[in-house]
């Protein structure tokens, strides 16, 4: 018998950059942090019309080879016919091993372009460049990559984490406000599972973050950044305290679904972050003073925290069941147990899940 010795060690440390006006500094960045031959910037139909030209410039400013490719904006494009049309241009572009990646964009992007680079040439580098407060705050950082199947979200992908993520507050400019609100509900919930303080800043200055104060902005991105780090780096595949992230989404999620992704997810998991604040209270964990504190903050962004009429919670309940998260019957959720702290794979009876949902039906 042959034994083929594979232990490894592996190095995926990589930094994040918060700052108004950094993205025409990437280009020379790169150069030290992240060289190649060629730079490949992936983004989509929204995003290359405003910002396209822009930023393939500061790429030949530097002198530095680069070309664009883009796909059609929205989820509905998620897919493994996007990923395929992608090499297919990336190779024309007579791209090599020595190319980087970079996606420019929000969610949708990043999860496409970051599955093409981990399988491109059986993988290569790639860079972040968020330009959604959704991406900035969470889907850019932490490696997951993937597009979606008729089936189901995200259930083809892999992780391949980021060398670099470049956060540019200036790219929220154009954001619509219904996209901004997208990404506070995702800064709420880092809050809520991992720090108290956080918390109180929120409450403290919402108004503020909702009209993009460019101080609060940025303080409030770098925290969350931070917070969710510290996650990741304890457990990049959500084998474990990765899980305490999903606060909010085993309900939300299958909301989302249910709604036919009409509901936005920082909106769908607003409400399921109602709904399992009051499983965890029913457990005896959460004070009804502490359900308030969050549907106030909630209602302060104007986040929903009512069930659509549409769906109703039993459906919701057999959606979950469907969802990889129920083992042994039981549907299994990360619940906070006060504010700033969340347990992972709490079983929980399907009665009490029904009854915290009916209590919020609109
Ligand atoms: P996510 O909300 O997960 O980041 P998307 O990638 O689908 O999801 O982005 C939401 C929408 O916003 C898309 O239509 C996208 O093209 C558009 N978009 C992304 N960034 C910007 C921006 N900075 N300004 C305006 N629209 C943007
Ligand atoms: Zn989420």
């Amino acid at each position: 018998m042959i034994q083929v010795n594979l232990k490894k060690v592996v190095d995926d440390t990589y930094s994040i950059d918060i700052g108004k006006g950094n993205s025409p500094k990437l280009p020379s960045l790169l150069k030290k942090l992240v060289p190649a031959f060629r730079y490949i910037i992936i983004t989509d139909s929204n995003v290359a019309k405003l910002y396209g030209k822009t930023f393939l410039f500061h790429f030949e400013k530097e002198k530095l080879n680069a070309s664009l490719v883009s796909f059609r904006a929205g989820e509905e494009n998620k897919t493994r016919e996007t990923k395929a049309e992608l090499e297919n241009k990336i190779l024309q572009h007579s791209a090599g091993k020595d190319s980087v990646i970079i996606a420019l964009g929000g969610g949708v992007v990043g999860d496409v372009a970051g599955f093409v680079a981990s399988t491109l040439f059986r993988g290569i580098p790639f860079v972040q460049v968020p330009t959604t407060l959704l991406a900035q705050v969470d889907s850019s950082n932490g490696g997951k990559t993937a597009v979606d199947h008729p089936l189901g979200k995200n259930l083809i992908g892999a992780y391949h984490q980021p060398k670099h993520i470049c956060i540019d507050t200036d790219f929220l400019k154009t954001l619509s406000q219904e996209e901004y609100v997208n990404g506070i509900a995702e800064i709420i919930k880092q809050a809520l599972i991992q720090d108290e303080k956080f918390f109180l800043f929120l409450e403290k200055e919402m108004e503020k973050l909702v009209n993009r104060d460019e101080k609060i902005l940025k303080t409030t991105i770098e925290w969350n950044c931070k917070l969710k780090a510290s996650i990741i780096e304890k457990d990049e595949r959500e084998i474990g305290p990765r899980k305490i992230l999903n606060f909010g989404h085993t309900i939300g999620h299958a909301i989302e679904t249910l709604s036919q992704y009409k509901l936005r997810h920082g909106y769908a998991v607003s409400v399921g972050m109602v709904a399992e604040s009051l499983i965890a209270k029913e457990l005896g964990w959460l004070k009804e003073n502490d359900v308030q504190r969050i549907e106030n903050i909630l209602k302060r962004v104007k986040l929903p925290t009512r069930l659509p009429k549409s769906i109703s919670p039993i459906t919701i309940l057999k959606k979950m069941q469907l969802d990889k998260k129920s083992k042994e019957g039981k549907i299994k959720y990360s619940l906070i147990d006060k504010v700033g702290h969340c347990e992972f794979n709490v079983g929980v009876e399907n009665e009490i899940a029904l009854r915290c949902m009916r209590g919020i039906m609109e």
